[in-house]
């Protein structure tokens, strides 16, 4: 008996397989990486800056204000409220202070009939219909002005000045006959403002006769 006991034992015993369970995870595995289609942001364009730039307000000097007051005078401004808020435009900045200065110079100048340094849009070259060829705005034909990009319509000196009013291609839009009208010559394009007294030279001109 201790002999077959012996044998067994002397047999080499059959492999041991144990089947181990799959250990789960106790992480959650991520998502694999996947290629996606590339989509460009679209640029986004950046919003401008809601501050403007102020510009300081001007306190106005007795000299100034005395100067706007005579100004208006000239111009038969007597309103008391429009005076006000004139002359609070005016001392908004040094900018639009130098401004009303200069027209208020002009104007008073002009009242003693001295056109000195003052021209006429409708006098200039660069004039076409109501706009300026030059700077690319409309004008006022024949407000008197200072501009340095004039350049007189005719040069000759042997054209006296006239008047539309007394041409006979003038043709007023009222019935007093001045103002503004129309040029039946085609010297301007169609829609330009001629003004009756606004002189100027004009080869085209025929006096009415009377
Ligand atoms: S250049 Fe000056 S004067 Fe001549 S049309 Fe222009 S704004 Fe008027
Ligand atoms: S022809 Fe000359 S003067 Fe006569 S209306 Fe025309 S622009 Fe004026």
């Amino acid at each position: 008996m201790l002999e077959g006991l012996f044998n067994q034992l002397a047999k080499p015993a059959p492999p041991c397989v144990i089947k181990v369970p799959p250990v789960p995870s106790g992480k959650k595995q991520r998502e694999p990486l996947q290629a996606t289609d590339y989509k460009a942001v679209p640029w986004v364009p950046p919003v401008p800056s809601e501050k403007t730039e102020t510009k300081a307000k001007i306190t106005l000097s007795t000299k100034e204000r005395q100067k706007l007051l005579a100004y208006l005078d000239a111009i038969g401004e007597t309103d008391r409220e429009s005076i006000d808020e004139y002359l609070t435009g005016c001392g908004k900045d040094a900018e639009s202070l130098a401004r009303q200065l200069q027209q208020a110079d002009d104007c008073l100048q002009l009242k003693t009939g001295d056109f000195t340094g003052l021209v006429q849009c409708s006098g200039c070259r660069h004039l076409s219909g109501d706009t300026c060829q030059f700077h690319g705005w409309r004008v006022v034909v024949d407000k008197w002005r200072r501009c340095t990009d004039f350049e007189p319509l005719q040069k000759t000196t042997d054209t006296e000045l006239i008047t539309c009013k007394s041409c006979i291609h003038f043709e007023s839009h009222y019935k007093h006959g001045g103002g503004a009208g129309a040029c039946h010559a085609g010297v301007m394009p169609f829609g330009a403002c001629h003004w009756a007294d606004t002189q100027h030279q004009c080869d085209k001109y025929q006096e009415v006769k009377r």
